[in-house]
């Protein structure tokens, strides 16, 4: 039997045969041009529209951040600019498939350093480059198998135009060689419920895989191929069991011993609430509010702000709604905060950073989040993105107080901030820890890339102890701490978070059944004991281990 390792999203087991996807399409030869230039023009024209066509036909099968990714794909497909340059070389005599080719790679350039956020769309150029190629050329687009059995797929990396229309039915599990735990695959693997294996650097993508049986198991982070009889039945049964914890009722989070851990879901926009409502989400604890304007150019009005906002708030009456105000920069950057180039965005004007330096925008937001609370019936807490010292804090919790705010809170993203929390929490309403963006800092290493994905792992004892430092400021002083970041959707953490001090966990709605499921079967002295085996151990890989270690697996 063949094992190999990677990253785990998810926690399901995932049983049956693998289907490989067709690898990309090579590069083109430099071949001179066949025939005329008008002609292979007129090739490349109907080629664009056919893609676009096909995007665009994925798109009305396509729900939530799919489809932003899908959207974003074809308006890269119609942009007449990439047309006209690959028309030019087609004029100078370069043949169709190379003049896409060419003109696509310099617009991958061109993006990769315009910061994170469009360095994470190069993927997505890549993807078009393949498709106009295949359409151009008469070949088939690389892309998801067809088959009327459920199959475990392996790939090299996931176009996000695949991912997009994956049929959860049909796939048990992703599996790639490429990609981190905040990659394009790893996002949409937790948007759909799929249990997924990146990063798994030495499997064999080519079709000789084809057919062959596997089990995936995302906790354990493995993909085993062609295991034996015994080892089918044994992961079945733990499957079956997997499947009836989770099926569970749908009672409010608590640990075995009653201690409540508020179970809530993080939104980006009023499309999600349904997703939240059905899994029972207790309220929201993290609304990232920059998702509804990152195409606009100008800030948006207190009036289009408010009506967005309700429709979130509305799908909450009676409980709490953590809105996070807007987190522009790096990966996520905004016109009208931060319209400068910066060299490293991840470090320069993002987050309240970018609020901060533009005052009237900051009110706006806030403004517009109180009209709303008063038209609905939801609990509004607001909080500011990557505060990084006490001054922000003050200076926060100032401006939305004044503005009729309640419960004022920070997100716990930057070491410095969580170094020094016993300072900062007398000063807010409560703490919201980001885990993705505090592993990110903690290690220096870009959360958006592969190639430093292997720190992006918020098991790390040096993040843990940054989380016991604000879980202990939060318990010290009586404010909430609780975590937003991707840490809270593993059920296994989940239980360390307790442990370390946050007793509310908001993750994506598919989430959430398995960490409620999961906290049900300790006590709050387990949790703790988990918390100072993982905080006492010297990698991430044993601080899990020893975390599970006493959790009896
Ligand atoms: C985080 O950093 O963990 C977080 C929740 O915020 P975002 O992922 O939106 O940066
Ligand atoms: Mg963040």
């Amino acid at each position: 039997m063949e094992s190999h390792h990677g990253v785990g999203i998810g926690r399901k087991l995932a049983i049956g045969k693998i289907l490989v996807m067709a690898p990309p399409l090579p590069e083109p030869l430099d071949t001179p041009l066949e025939g005329s230039a008008t002609d292979a023009k007129e090739k490349l024209k109907k080629a664009v529209a056919q893609v676009s066509d096909d995007l665009k036909h994925r798109l009305d099968k396509a729900h939530g951040e799919a489809k932003a990714v899908l959207e974003a794909q074809v308006l890269m497909a119609e942009d007449p600019t990439i047309f006209d340059a690959a028309a030019q070389k087609i004029d100078g005599g370069v043949n169709p498939g190379k003049a896409v080719f060419d003109t696509l790679a310099d617009f991958q350039v061109q993006y990769a350093s315009l910061g994170e956020y469009f360095a994470a769309r190069v993927a997505d150029l890549a993807d078009i480059s393949q498709r106009i190629r295949a359409a151009v050329t008469g070949v088939e687009v690389p892309g998801i198998p067809e088959s009327d059995e459920p199959f475990i797929l392996l790939a090299h990396d996931l176009a996000p135009a695949d991912t997009a229309t994956l049929d959860p039915s049909k796939v048990l599990a992703l599996v790639t060689r490429e990609g981190g735990p905040t990659s394009h695959t790893a996002i949409l693997a937790r948007s759909f419920g799929i249990p997924a294996l990146v990063g798994v650097h030495d499997l064999d993508t080519s079709d000789a895989l084809s057919g062959k049986t596997a089990i995936v198991d995302p906790i354990s982070g493995d993909i085993r191929i062609d295991p034996s009889a015994e080892e089918i039945a044994a992961a079945e049964a733990k499957l079956a069991e997997q499947i009836k914890a989770a099926s569970g009722p749908k009672t409010p989070g608590a640990l075995a011993d009653g201690t409540k851990v508020l179970l809530l879901a993080n939104v980006g926009s009023g499309a999600d609430v349904p997703g939240a409502q059905e899994a029972a989400a207790e309220g929201v604890g993290l609304f990232r509010t920059e998702f509804l304007f990152l195409s606009s150019k100008n800030a948006p009005s207190v009036e289009k702000q408010k009506e967005e906002y309700k429709k979130v708030l509305a799908g909450f009456p009676g409980q709490k709604v953590t809105v996070r105000l807007l987190d522009a920069g790096a990966d996520k950057p905004l016109d009208f905060l931060n319209p400068d180039k910066e060299e490293n965005p991840a470090l320069g004007l993002r987050g309240y950073r970018a609020l901060a330096a533009n005052p009237q925008i900051l009110r706006d937001q806030l403004t517009a989040l109180k009209q709303a609370e008063e038209e609905t019936e939801a609990e509004v807490w607001v909080m500011a993105p990557m505060i990084s010292d006490l001054a922000e804090s003050i200076e926060f919790v100032k401006v939305a107080k004044e503005i009729g705010h309640t419960q004022v809170g920070i997100m716990a993203e930057v070491p410095s901030l969580a170094l020094i929390a016993d300072k900062i929490a007398p000063h807010v309403d409560f703490f919201s820890i980001g885990t993705n963006d505090l592993t990110q800092y903690t290690f220096a290493a870009d959360r958006l890339l592969g190639s430093v994905a292997n720190f992006q792992d918020a098991w790390h004892p040096a993040v843990l102890k940054l989380i016991k430092s604000l879980g202990d400021a939060g318990g010290a002083n009586s404010i909430s701490v609780g975590v937003c970041g991707e840490a809270a959707s593993d059920p296994i953490m989940a239980v360390v978070l307790v442990g370390l001090g946050c007793f509310s966990l908001s993750m994506s709605a598919n989430a959430i059944a398995d960490v409620r499921s999961e906290l049900k079967k300790y006590d709050l002295e387990t949790a703790k004991k988990a918390a100072t085996a993982a905080l006492d151990a010297d990698s991430a890989v044993t601080a899990r281990d020893a975390a599970m270690k006493v959790l009896g697996y």
